[in-house]
């Protein structure tokens, strides 16, 4: 499902300075020598398995005919991958759910005044492109759970359709009251756009891509070129998944068969509004009938045309109706037991299930992950015996909306809060750099994996390539010290958009997401064109960054099925809580700086000395201005975490000299069980605000940003909603998940003091 969002690597303080680039000389994290020499020997024959002509041959079978869920394709995909991993010695079965997931009956879209167009909503065949004609087995152009509704409407124009849109729209005097809104896509997750626009009173939403975002203005269009075609839609899902992602009938349980289901007219993800994907092609003719104003500077498109706000004479029709029906998952299951500590679990996984046929997103990602798996079974024939637990899982309908990962993990919730000691995820795969993301206690960990890790076009170690782009990329002379002198790249917290939502932000499972891109332009996000043709033109051709990632994730599944101790490492985790505290400090006092700047230009009649009087401009409302918080909580508890983690990394350093590793293995085991712990402590089970789905204190995706990520979550949306006395109890709440974090941590650094 993600898209864009993948390299925001900037590097910070220095902390630690021996960080010299894949010195084989010193033990692994969480190693002794001796061990860590064994791990790298295995590692290094691991590394030497995964071929880029497997991976090709894969993607061209798995993403041959359109496999999105409910379709033969997909069941069939699930059996040939299950075949595979039972064929290279593995322990595999698929488990199945039972989920609603809509598929469109009517789809209408038609501009009635001032003149007559009908829109297409179809992608057309082309005749170089092989798989893009079978139109039989494609799933049309549409928003998945969409309402069912049928408008006819003045239309207008809302950009991208975020909340700041809307408050841009009124100073021009525009309401969407009773309107159908036109949003392009880009900017925000797409299921943000119908529900800002419901909230303002819309009564339906177009969504099209814009050639600005992913069209001729970013490059050559396919089939000559990368970038999205005139009649290319975007599928996805619109679902509310801020307030609970997987299936819609059954939040928080695994939608099993006797599974206890909502009624549909009580499911509160579903859009209030109907709502459909079109392509700029059928955009057109509707932006060019819209009157009113013309559109500030930077709402405008790159269509050859002046981008009008509306409303006008523009009226259009628009009707949506789904099939409303249950339909089967194929989660495909993997597990390698452990030999030593079977009871703990290392998990990965990559979705399986396309909107289309799907080669990039996410066959590209699966086939890493097959690569993997059978690298692993490799190494168990010649003798590997991981202390660890390995699951791997092939996830179906993450695209609707995360539903096997979410309903796996639910179904497993207790296991999993018991057992799991990180989940690793991908999704789709590309060319270009390494972007990591996930749990920050997992930074320095996943930064030791990059070091290892050859780029296949530069030859140099994947993780140098990161650091140099950050200097190259730094906006400040101290970005750019960062980028140098901090011992670890930092890595992205996490929003969604993919299958670690359940782990991270309902399980709290310590996890990670990563990909190679950024240097393989596309367009073909959700649409007919993202196919094997596509792929084997554009994206990874020689599927040698697909070895990279199957390198990559492969290496961080033996090294942390195998450590002696878990590597976690909390500095890194308390650097970033103390960078996010200083955020929050940082948001309240703009705010209340903004609020007071504009009640002074108000008062002084800036904005109606300043308007056009042949415009439609009116003054924003007066601000009420933000009073001060009390952060001292988090304060206290950002100190607490800091001194802490220093304890744990001091009484380390102290048993882990001369390369030996003095823990009893009991005393290790006793452990390693307090420090699978740690990410759950920074969840409650309450949950944030108005969706208790949601545990993780400090990670979530934003209510209003979809995908985005909005860290110590319940303060910030706090903050930026204006909920003052949400925002004083949140803080505490979060300190509080800090506290206990911080004394875990404690008790951690004690036992290793006290065990040596
Ligand atoms: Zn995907």
């Amino acid at each position: 499902m993600r898209s864009g969002a993948r390299l925001c690597l900037l590097a910070v303080s220095s902390l630690l300075l021996l960080a010299a680039s894949s010195d084989t000389e010193l033990p692994l994290q969480g190693y002794s020598a001796a061990s860590s020499r064994i791990q790298r020997e295995w590692e290094t024959k691991f590394r030497a398995i995964p071929e880029p002509q497997n991976q090709r041959d894969y993607m061209q079978r798995l993403s041959a005919r359109p496999h999105h869920v409910g379709s033969p394709y997909d069941k069939d995909n699930a059996e040939w991958m299950l075949a595979k991993f039972k064929e290279w010695g593995l322990e595999a079965n698929i488990e199945t759910f039972d989920v609603l997931f809509p598929t469109p009956k009517v789809r209408v879209v038609e501009l009635l005044e001032p003149t007559k167009f009908t829109a297409k909503l179809q992608e057309p065949v082309l005749a170089v492109d092989p798989t893009s004609n079978q139109q039989a087995e494609q799933l049309p152009t549409y928003n998945a759970y969409s309402a069912d509704g049928d408008v006819t409407a003045p239309l207008v124009y809302v950009n991208y359709g975020t909340p700041a849109d809307y408050e841009q729209l009124e100073r021009m005097g525009v309401s969407v009251k009773g309107a159908i809104a036109i949003a392009r896509y880009g900017n925000s997750w797409r299921g943000i756009k119908p529900k800002v626009a419901a909230e303002h009173g819309a009564v339906g939403c177009l969504i099209y891509s814009d050639p600005a975002d992913d069209g001729y203005a970013q490059g050559d269009a396919f089939p000559n070129g990368a970038w999205r075609p005139r009649d290319g839609v975007q599928r996805g899902s619109v679902m509310d998944m801020p307030l609970y992602p997987g299936d819609p009938l059954t939040p928080g349980v695994g939608a099993t068969k006797d599974a206890k289901r909502l009624d549909l007219k009580d499911v509160k993800t579903i859009t209030r509004i109907p709502v459909l994907p079109i392509s700029y092609a059928d955009a057109q003719p509707l932006l060019a009938a819209l009157k009113g104003e013309v559109v500030p500077e930077a709402w405008r498109g790159s269509l050859p045309q002046t981008y009008h706000v509306g409303p006008g004479a523009a009226k259009v029709h628009l009707k949506v109706q789904s099939n409303w029906d249950i339909k089967p998952l194929y989660d495909v299951i993997v597990k390698i037991p452990g030999s030593t500590n079977p009871d703990e679990w290392v998990v990965r996984g990559n979705h399986h299930d396309a909107w289309v046929n799907g080669a990039e997103d996410p066959i590209s990602g699966t086939v890493a992950l097959m690569e993997e798996a059978r690298g692993l079974a490799t190494l168990l024939k010649q003798g590997w015996k991981p202390r660890r637990t390995i699951i791997y899982c092939v996830w179906d309908g993450e695209e609707p909306a995360l539903l096997g990962s979410t309903e796996w993990g639910e179904a497993h919730a207790d296991e999993l809060r018991r057992h799991a000691v990180a989940y690793i995820n991908s999704d789709g795969n590309g060319r270009g750099y390494l972007s990591m993301g996930g749990s920050h206690s997992l930074e320095k960990f996943i930064n030791g994996v990059a070091r290892d890790i050859q780029d296949p076009e530069k030859k140099i170690p994947v993780w140098k390539r990161d650091q140099l782009k950050a200097i190259a990329d730094a906006k400040t002379p101290e970005e750019r010290k960062e980028a140098r002198d901090r011992a670890d790249l930092r890595i992205n917290a996490l929003g969604s958009g993919s299958d670690w939502t359940v782990f991270l932000d309902h399980l709290g499972i310590a996890s990670l997401d990563l990909a190679y891109g950024d240097e393989d332009g596309g367009g073909i996000y959700h649409s007919i064109y993202d196919d094997f043709y596509w792929y084997t033109h554009f994206s990874d051709t020689d599927f040698s960054y697909g070895r990279a990632l199957s390198q990559t994730a492969g290496s961080a599944v033996m090294r942390l099925a195998d450590a002696d101790l878990l590597p976690y490492d909390f500095t890194g985790l308390a650097d970033t809580i103390h960078t996010y505290l200083d955020e929050l400090q940082k948001l309240l006092q703009t705010k209340q700086d903004d609020a007071i700047e504009r009640n002074k230009e108000l008062e002084e009649g800036v904005f109606t000395a300043i308007a056009d009087p042949k415009k439609t401009s009116v003054p924003p409302p007066a601000e009420e201005v933000p009073p001060h918080l009390n952060f001292a909580p988090l304060q206290n508890a950002s100190a607490a975490l800091t001194h802490s983690a220093e304890r744990y990394q001091k009484a380390l350093e102290k048993v882990s000299s001369n390369g030996e590793l003095r823990v009893s293995p009991a005393d290790l085991q006793a452990l390693n069980q307090k420090l699978m712990r740690s990410e759950r402590k920074l969840t409650s089970t309450e949950g944030l605000p108005r969706r208790p789905w949601f545990e993780h204190l400090i990670y979530a995706p934003g209510a209003y940003t979809g995908y985005g990520v909005k860290t110590i979550p319940g303060v910030r949306e706090a903050i930026e909603q204006k909920k003052w006395k949400e925002a004083d109890e949140q803080i505490a709440r979060a300190a509080s998940a800090l506290q206990d974090e911080a004394a875990l941590i404690d008790s951690a650094a004690q036992a290793l003091a006290n065990g040596k």
